[in-house]
C-alpha cells in the first residue's frame, strides 16, 4: 500500500488500514508514522492508533506489564555537558553538587534490599573529570583514575549487597563498557534524538558534545558488538519535530536489526524544570505521549520492550497502559527520580491496581526481562548471569532478597 503524502489530512477510516497493516506485518514505515503523527488531533485517530499498538503488544507480550523495583544511585551530578533542559547536573561550586562515597552507595543498597528492590540504577553525569579539576582531584585522592573507576566499585558493592547494577554513565568507550559488562545486568544510554539540528546555537544540545548523534550512535554500535543488553530511548519535547522523532525511532530499529542487543526502548516526555534555560517551554501534552508510545510500538514491532515512566504522565496512566507499552520501567520505594525530582513515583499498589483495571497484570522484573535472562544467555557474562539467576524466579521474574510477595512489597 502506498502511503498518503504527509501534507494530506488523514481521517480515522483512512488511517485504520495503515495501522492494521503495521499490526499485521510487525513494522510501520517512517512516512506512515509521520503522517499519523501529524493527524493525531483528528477525531478518533489517537484511539485507533493506541488500539492498534495495544493489539501489536498483546501478540508478543500478552496481558503482562512489567515493572522494575529499583534504587536510583546518582553517583555524581557533575557533568561536562550543559543540556538546556537539565536540572540534574550541577556545577562543582554548587552546594547541591555531590559525588557518592562507597559508604553512601552501601547505605542505599541496604535500603533497596530491605524494601525488596533488585535493580541498582547507576545514573550519573558524563565524564565530569574532563571539565572539572576539582573532580579529578576528588577521584585521585581516592585512587580512581576516572569516574568509571568509581562506577565499577559501586557496581561491585551493589552486587555484593544483593542487588543487580544497571549503569547509565553517559558516553563510554568500548573498553570502558567491556570492563563494566561482567558487573552489570544491563547498561543503557538514551539516544534521546538523532537530530543534529538540536546541536545548533540556541538549541537544547548546543553545549553538550556528548549529545552529538554520531557519538551516541557509535556507543550503541559498540554496545551491540559487545553484546550488552541495552536500554535506549526517545526524549520528547526538547525542540525536535515529528520527522526527527520518527528518524530517531528508525535509527533505533536499524541498530536493533544489526545487533539485536536493545532490550528496551523508553519513550520519555521532557518536563520543564525551574532554573533551567528551557523552564518556560510548554510541557509535552499527555495525548502526545500516548501517541508516541503507540508509534514507537508500531515502528519497533511487537517484540521490543516499550516503556513509559509512570511518574511523567500520571494523569494518563490508564490510557497509557493500553497504548502499546509493556513496561513501566524502574519505580523506587526508596529513592526519588533524580532526573525528574518534581515527579513522584506512583505507589506500587496503585500501579498494580490501574494495570489490573486495564485488563492486564503487573509483574515484577529485575533489570533484565525474563525472556532475555532465560532465552539469551549469550548476552551475559557468566559471572553476572549467576547473580541474575539467583535473584530470579523459575519464570525469570524478580525474586526478592526478602522473599516478599508482590502484595507484601507494594
Ligand atoms: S541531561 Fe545528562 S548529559 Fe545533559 S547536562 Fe544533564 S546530566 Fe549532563
Amino acid at each position: 500500500m502506498k502511503p498518503p503524502q504527509p501534507e494530506t489530512p488523514l481521517s480515522r477510516p483512512a488511517a485504520e488500514p495503515l495501522i492494521q497493516a503495521a499490526v499485521d506485518t510487525g513494522r510501520m514505515d517512517g512516512e506512515v508514522a509521520l503522517r499519523l503523527a501529524a493527524n493525531i488531533h483528528r477525531p478518533g485517530l489517537l484511539d485507533a492508533l493506541a488500539d492498534g499498538a495495544f493489539a501489536s503488544k498483546q501478540r508478543m507480550k500478552g496481558d503482562r506489564i512489567t515493572v522494575s523495583r529499583n534504587v536510583f544511585l546518582p553517583l555524581t551530578n557533575l557533568c561536562r555537558n550543559r543540556c538546556t533542559y537539565c536540572s540534574f547536573a550541577k556545577q562543582p561550586d554548587s552546594p547541591e553538587a555531590h559525588t557518592y562515597s562507597l559508604e553512601e552507595v552501601s547505605e542505599v543498597v541496604r535500603g533497596g534490599v530491605a524494601t525488596g528492590c533488585t535493580e541498582a540504577l547507576m545514573c550519573l553525569g558524563d565524564k565530569p573529570e574532563v571539565a572539572y579539576r576539582s573532580h579529578r582531584e576528588w577521584l585521585a585522592e581516592r585512587g580512581y583514575g576516572s569516574t568509571v573507576d568509581l562506577v565499577r566499585e559501586a557496581c561491585r558493592i551493589a552486587l555484593e549487597g544483593g542487588m543487580l547494577p544497571h549503569t547509565n554513565a553517559g558516553i563510554l568507550s568500548a573498553e570502558e563498557m567491556e570492563t563494566l559488562r561482567p558487573l552489570n545486568a544491563s547498561m543503557g544510554l538514551m539516544m534521546e534524538t538523532t537530530s543534529n539540528r538540536l546541536r545548533g546555537k540556541g538549541m537544547a544540545h548546543f553545549h553538550a558534545p556528548d549529545k552529538d548523534p554520531a557519538v551516541r550512535i557509535r556507543m550503541h554500535e559498540e554496545a551491540g558488538a559487545l553484546r550488552i543488553p541495552f536500554t535506549s530511548g526517545l526524549l520528547l519535547g526538547i525542540g525536535e519535530n515529528d520527522a526527527e522523532r520518527v528518524a530517531t525511532l528508525m535509527t533505533l530499529r536499524d541498530l536493533q536489526a544489526r545487533h539485536g542487543n536493545i532490550q528496551e526502548i523508553i519513550v520519555q516526555p521532557f518536563h520543564p524544570k525551574p532554573n533551567t534555560p528551557m523552564r518556560a517551554v510548554a510541557p509535552i501534552r499527555d495525548d502526545e505521549v500516548v501517541a508516541w508510545v503507540a508509534l514507537a510500538r508500531l515502528i519497533l514491532g511487537p517484540e521490543m520492550n516499550v516503556q513509559a515512566p509512570p511518574n511523567l504522565a500520571p494523569r494518563m496512566l490508564e490510557r497509557l497502559a493500553r497504548s502499546g507499552l509493556n513496561d513501566w520501567g524502574g519505580v523506587s520505594p526508596v529513592t526519588v527520580d533524580f532526573i525528574n525530582p518534581e515527579a513522584p513515583w506512583p505507589a506500587m499498589e496503585s500501579l498494580r491496581t490501574l494495570t489490573k483495571a486495564s485488563g492486564q497484570t503487573l509483574k515484577d522484573r529485575g533489570p533484565v526481562y525474563p525472556d532475555w535472562l532465560l532465552g539469551r544467555p549469550e548476552f551475559f557474562d557468566p559471572k553476572i548471569r549467576k547473580h541474575l539467576l539467583r535473584l530470579a524466579t523459575d519464570e525469570g521474574y524478580a525474586r526478592r532478597p526478602t522473599h516478599q510477595s508482590d502484595e507484601e512489597a507494594a
